[in-house]
Formats: structure tokens, sequence, C-alpha cells
């Protein structure tokens, strides 16, 4: 963070005036902190819901997941915001502004878990964004933005509720099935929802101020370098290639070394190449051959042809173009050495969201003023802020998983760390107030 950065994050801070109280009428010293013990009884609570022996099962639209969802609901009660459930599912509280002709400071996360996950991914953002907004009308801070607190449904799925948030899901893909076995479409009914009224619930840029989450790292960071809070610097874009090398079929007892069209044998040498070529420059790039299909697949048939996955991320979208160039390259030298063929296909092609830069400034002011320390990191991970940074400034906090394990019945946040993390989430929201 910069000096003006810091300064632009001070004045936000010192200018946040107070709802008028009988008998009160001092400033409140910042940071504010929220109330840590009552955010970590509130997700110890949760841990109830969908724990099974394999893990959290929370999938989205399954009895657990809308058991979640009446939890979150009570618990927007109980901080005083009065709940709303849109036509899309998304479940919505506000803290009202001073000027209700601005868009609202928006936070939250999601409920719902992965198939035998744990209690972390989602809850941590979603219940600490609801602590952060129990804190400032608790504290009678009222900020000029309202603040809005999302709890966004069915994200594990592929960020549905933050797609549907921003008009992004078609209507085809309303018929896609999720993990609880339930359409799309049957669980924005089971939700709450209206699929006939979609529209409605459509978010367009100007609609919100900002959007700032808080989530766990779900990656080992953090913890390896003993820091409480990771600033996001954006969410990494993503290439999925199918890459299909074609050789010929043959007798693996008959065919001469110096006669084959091993499909396998190139495979294993792109699959080298790609790994080389990604560790050959520094960076936090990252691509791997993670699936692999072969024909025949017989012990004594050479491989006619072989499939296979390269999955690539990076915060740089022209370093993806430029990579994906590069293991085409790669693949035509390997196809002339080994007389194959490769051909390439995108599966999925997703764009870096990257956080607003004013954003990633009041985190880090937040984090200071706290006396916490810090890192700048990309997030490996998708999550509903990639969908909101379409329309609007996006920052997000991360706090430490321990082990770098997520996705897993053994994910776990310590709640020191998660008390830390809605701390920065208050204060950046504080500061955020300053955006137009
Ligand atoms: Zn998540």
């Amino acid at each position: 963070m910069n000096r003006r950065d810091f300064l632009q994050y001070t004045a936000a801070l010192s200018a946040v005036p107070l709802m008028p109280r009988a008998r009160q009428t001092h400033r409140i010293a910042v940071p504010l902190r929220v109330n840590g013990e009552r955010l970590n009884k509130c997700l110890t609570a949760f841990d109830s819901i969908g724990r099974t022996s394999g893990g959290i099962n929370r999938t989205a639209y399954s009895e657990a997941d809308l058991a979640g969802r009446s939890f979150t609901l009570d618990l927007f009660r109980q901080a005083g915001l009065t709940p709303r459930i849109d036509a899309a599912g998304n479940m919505y509280g506000r803290v009202d502004g001073r000027d209700a002709s601005l868009p609202p400071i928006l936070i939250g996360s999601h409920i719902d878990s992965v198939t035998n996950g744990g209690n972390f991914d989602g809850p941590v953002g979603t219940f600490g964004a609801i602590e952060v907004a129990r804190t400032l009308r608790e504290r009678n801070v009222r900020l000029r933005h309202a603040v809005d607190v999302v709890c966004f449904q069915n994200e594990e799925g592929g960020t549905i509720g933050s797609k549907l948030a921003i008009g992004a899901l078609s209507d085809a893909e309303l018929n896609d099935v999720a993990r609880s076995g339930k359409t799309i479409r049957e669980g924005i009914a089971l939700t709450g929802g209206d699929v006939s009224k979609l529209a409605s619930a459509v978010k367009q840029r100007g609609d919100i101020a900002c959007y700032i989450e808080l989530h766990i790292e779900q990656g080992g960071l953090l913890e390896k370098a003993g820091l409480p809070i990771g600033v996001v610097e954006g969410i990494v874009g993503l290439r999925w290639i199918e890459v299909t090398i074609t050789g010929m079929s043959n007798h693996a007892g008959a065919t001469p070394m110096d006669q084959r069209q091993d499909a396998m044998l190139a495979a294993a040498r792109f699959t080298v190449a790609v790994n080389e070529a990604i560790r050959a420059e520094p960076g936090r790039q990252v691509a791997t051959v993670g699936r692999a299909t072969i024909t025949p697949n017989t012990t004594n048939v050479i491989a006619g042809e072989v499939v296979l996955t390269v999955d690539l991320r990076d915060l740089d979208e022209t370093k993806l173009v430029r990579y994906q160039a590069a293991f085409e390259q790669l693949g035509r030298q390997i196809g002339a050495a080994t007389a194959t063929s490769f051909t390439f296909r995108n599966i999925v092609d997703s764009q870096p969201a990257l956080s607003d830069q004013r954003l990633t400034g009041y985190i880090d002011g937040s984090v200071r003023s706290l006396g916490l320390s810090s890192q700048r990191m990309p997030s490996g991970a998708g999550h509903d802020a990639q969908e909101i940074a379409r329309i609007a400034p996006m920052g997000m906090i991360f706090i430490p998983s321990v082990g770098g394990i997520s996705h897993s019945p053994r994910e776990f946040s310590h709640a020191a760390d998660i008390t830390n993390g809605a701390n920065v989430l208050l204060n950046a929201v504080i500061a955020a107030d300053m955006i137009q």
C-alpha cells in the first residue's frame, strides 16, 4: 500500500459519522472491532447442519442446504437485518445508509458446500459479513452508502447465484443438474426464488458501489508465511485445453521401434514439456496435465490416440494467451518428432477477475490499522467475487486455511483468524464508503 492510499484510508475512517443517539455524541475510536466470540459461536452451531461421517454435505438445494439457509435467515434477523430473498434465490439483508441515492456496498459469500466438504468455505464470509453489519448497527455507525449483506445460492455448482445476480446464466443452463440431483430451475423454486422473475434479480453496472468478500484461502501460502491476512489481487483466469494426440495403433511386439507412431510417447513428452515451459519463468502461473484417455489402453498395443487435458491459470490474460500458443508449438514439435499429430480445443475459458486497486488499498489500510500484517496474493480458486467483478469494483480478503486444506472434512480455520478477517472486512467497508 502506498502512502497516498493509506492517507485516503485514514481520511475515510476519520470521516465516519455516527447515527444520532440520545446522550451520546462522542466519536467512536477506529478501528472498530466485531464480536468475534459471537461470530465463531455461529460457525460452531452451523457445523451441525449437513454434518455427516464423510464431512459437511450442504450441497446446493439439498435438505441440509435449505436448513442452512433458514439458519442464515435467522442470523440476519438476530442482527437486525430484515432478510429478503430475491427471484434468483439469493438472500440479502440491509443496513441503511445516509444517502438513499447511492448504490449499496455489497459484502457476503455463500453457505452451500461441496460433497464431503468443510464448514468454513463460504460460511466464514457470509457470517463474517452479517457480523460486520450487526456491529455497524450496534455501534450506531451509519455510512453514506447502505451496506447489503448477500448470501449467494449454489456457489459450489459454478457460482450460480452470483451469475444469476449479473444475468450471466442462460435459460438452457437453468436445466443443469446440481450435485443434489435437482436442476437449477428446481433449486431456485426450493430456495424461495421465482424463475419467471429472474430479470428482477439482475444487477447492472452502477447498482453496486463495490463488493468485498471474506473467504478462507483454501491453500497454504498464508500459513507458510505466518501471516493472518491475504489481500487478493484478483481471481485467476483459467483455460481448460483438450489435446488430442493421434498416432497409429499397432502390435507392440512386431512393430520396430523406428516405425512407430506412438501417441502415448508423444503424450508423455508433451506432459513434461508443459511442466518445463510453465516453470521456465518466474511468476505464479500454473499448468497441469490432469487427465488422459488412452486408446486402446492395452498392454500389447501401441497407443493410437491419447486425449489429454491441460488446466492453465494466471492473473494475466496475456500470459494465458502466450502459454496456450507455446503449448501448441510444443505439440507441433513433439508431433513432428514422434510421427503423431496434435489438435487443441478449448473446453473452458474464463477471464481473470482483477481486484479494484482502491479496494485493495482500503483492505491494506484496514489490516494496518488493526496492527495485523498481510501479503498480496492471487486467488487460484473461483469465487462469487469473480462474477460481481464484471459489474462492480471487487476486493477479497483471505484468512489462513490450516494445512492449506479445503473442500475436505479436514478444512479448518482458527477462530482468531476468522475474527481478524471479519475485523479487516469491517474497517475496509467503512473506508470503502468514500467510493462514489
Ligand atoms: Zn467458497
